[in-house]
């Protein structure tokens, strides 16, 4: 049967693009349906204009530190929107690169809405494409909670990117990763920031201390944190929002963002009619090689919700590329990925949580160090360094390492390594340390806690 192309990729994001690059220089035909710009969440509404603000809102903190040592500065003032016009500057270099990237590989890059007709089909507005294997890598969209008013008077993290001033008060609705990036970045632009958020602590699933930890330092460094809250209603008033909370207490605020969580991509992608089997989320259902219950279509990223990170996806991207047209057949291990929240201070782990870890060995041994950072020692900021290593007992593996403080998500990358070796603690501590720094705080840790 003679198809368009051999692989047509719906999504022109980190995974997407990925999948279509490797599979070109395999020598397959491909083409690529993008509905909006090419680089996906990541580049356009993610991780890179995400950290480009978050590196604007460190430097109040900087200029804060700086008068401990020596330096006079006045009350610095920002730009906001020459920030915005750099940050868009930048994304439109990326999305150049991006563009270039898939014309390099020889891939066609098709703009319009994709939409899944049937095992070997898409259609493109009123044009059928056929294709002998489809690639849906769609990301996911932020999921807005059914409550009275939030749809209509909330923002997401999409537009909280593209704002056209400042708030000078701001509610953010969630606490996961999304919601403590932007308290951070707002928080550090002057904003009065609210965290609202329903568990008693923050970030769900990671390890309890980094939890006690981040949520006093947030608390600490200006965030009016409020713990098991919900938001209850919202109303407008012109630009003011009326937030009122499940205590009964009302926030009037310029902006409400809701950090809830985020879905699939797939609510209109027509894979009820095409067959392919999807979960409770809308997450597309894939087996380790990423192919869904129709055989001619896989699904890489955040749309299947596995591990929603961009380099979960590109590797899972690149691991389909290669298997399906580069006869080097593999299957990516989802085990010990090191994150990072970049929050303010950041957070960063790899592996179990310590509860987790007892959960699967049983009997653990944890490290742990808890310091003010030199430069916190002289800038006069009160700021904790917390550390965290989790061992398991009987072979001594070193299963878990958590860490919130300056730059530790530069330094989990060094240790993830160690810990995907299999890395044992005597290995730790046979590893000499660099000084003076805050790493080498996880090679001299001497005596379990407690
Ligand atoms: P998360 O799952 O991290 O957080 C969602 C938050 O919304 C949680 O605090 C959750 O509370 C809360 N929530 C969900 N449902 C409700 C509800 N019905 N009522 C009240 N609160 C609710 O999602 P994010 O949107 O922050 O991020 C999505 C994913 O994107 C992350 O999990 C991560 O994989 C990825 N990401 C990674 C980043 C990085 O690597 N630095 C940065 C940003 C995103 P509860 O915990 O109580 O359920």
């Amino acid at each position: 049967m003679a198809f368009d192309y051999d692989l047509i990729v719906i999504g022109a994001g980190s995974g997407g693009v990925r999948a279509a690059r490797i599979s070109a220089g395999h020598g397959a035909k491909v083409a690529v349906i993008e509905a909006d710009r090419p680089g996906g969440t990541c580049v356009i509404r993610g991780c890179v204009p995400k950290k480009l603000l978050m590196y604007g809102s460190t430097f109040s903190a900087d200029v804060e530190d700086a008068r401990g040592f020596g330096w006079n500065v006045d009350a610095p003032t920002h730009d906001w929107p020459a920030l915005i016009a750099a940050k868009d500057a930048e994304l439109e270099r990326l999305e150049g690169i991006y563009r270039k990237l898939l014309s390099n590989a020889g891939a066609d890059l098709i703009a319009g809405y994709g939409v899944v007709t049937g095992p070997n089909t898409v259609m493109v507005g009123t044009r059928e494409i056929s294709a002998e294997h489809i690639l849906i890598a769609v990301g996911g969209v932020p999921q807005m909670l059914d409550v009275p008013g939030m749809n209509e008077h909330a923002i997401t993290s999409n537009e909280a990117l593209d704002l056209a001033e400042l708030p000078s008060e701001i509610v953010i609705y969630g606490g996961g990763y999304i919601a403590l990036e932007f308290a951070g970045i707002f928080n550090g632009f002057g904003a009065k920031t609210h965290l609202v958020y329903r568990s008693d602590l923050p970030l769900r699933g990671f390890d309890e201390d980094v939890r006690v930890a981040i949520a006093e330092a947030l608390s600490d460094r200006g965030i009016i944190m409020h713990p098991g809250t919900t938001v209850s209603n919202v109303s407008a008033n012109g630009g003011a929002k009326s937030i009122t909370l499940s205590d009964g207490s009302v926030i009037e605020a310029d902006q409400l963002m809701a950090a809830t969580g985020r879905s699939p991509n797939t609510s209109k992608l027509g894979l009820d009619s095409a067959g392919v089997a999807v979960g409770r989320k809308g997450e597309i259902i894939v087996d380790a090689e990423s192919r869904s219950s129709v055989p001619s279509i896989f699904a890489v990223g955040d749309v299947t919700d596995r591990i929603n990170l961009t380099p979960v996806a590109i590797n899972e991207g690149h691991a389909f590329a290669d298997s399906v047209y580069g006869n080097k057949p593999r299957v990516v291990s989802h085990e010990n990925v090191a994150s990072a929240v970049f929050s303010q201070p950041p957070i960063a782990s790899v592996g179990l949580s310590e509860a987790d870890a007892k959960d699967a060995f049983g009997e653990i041994t944890v490290f742990e160090s808890r310091f003010r950072a030199m430069k916190n020692t002289i800038s006069g900021r009160g700021e904790k360094t917390y550390m965290k290593l989790i061992v398991d007992t009987a072979s001594d593996r070193v299963v878990g390492v958590h860490m919130m403080g300056p730059d530790c998500g530069e330094i989990m990358q060094g240790i993830g390594i160690a810990v995907k070796a299999g890395a044992t603690k005597a290995d730790f501590d046979a590893t000499i340390g660099i000084h003076p720094t805050a790493a080498e705080e996880f090679v001299t840790m001497r005596s379990p806690r407690g």
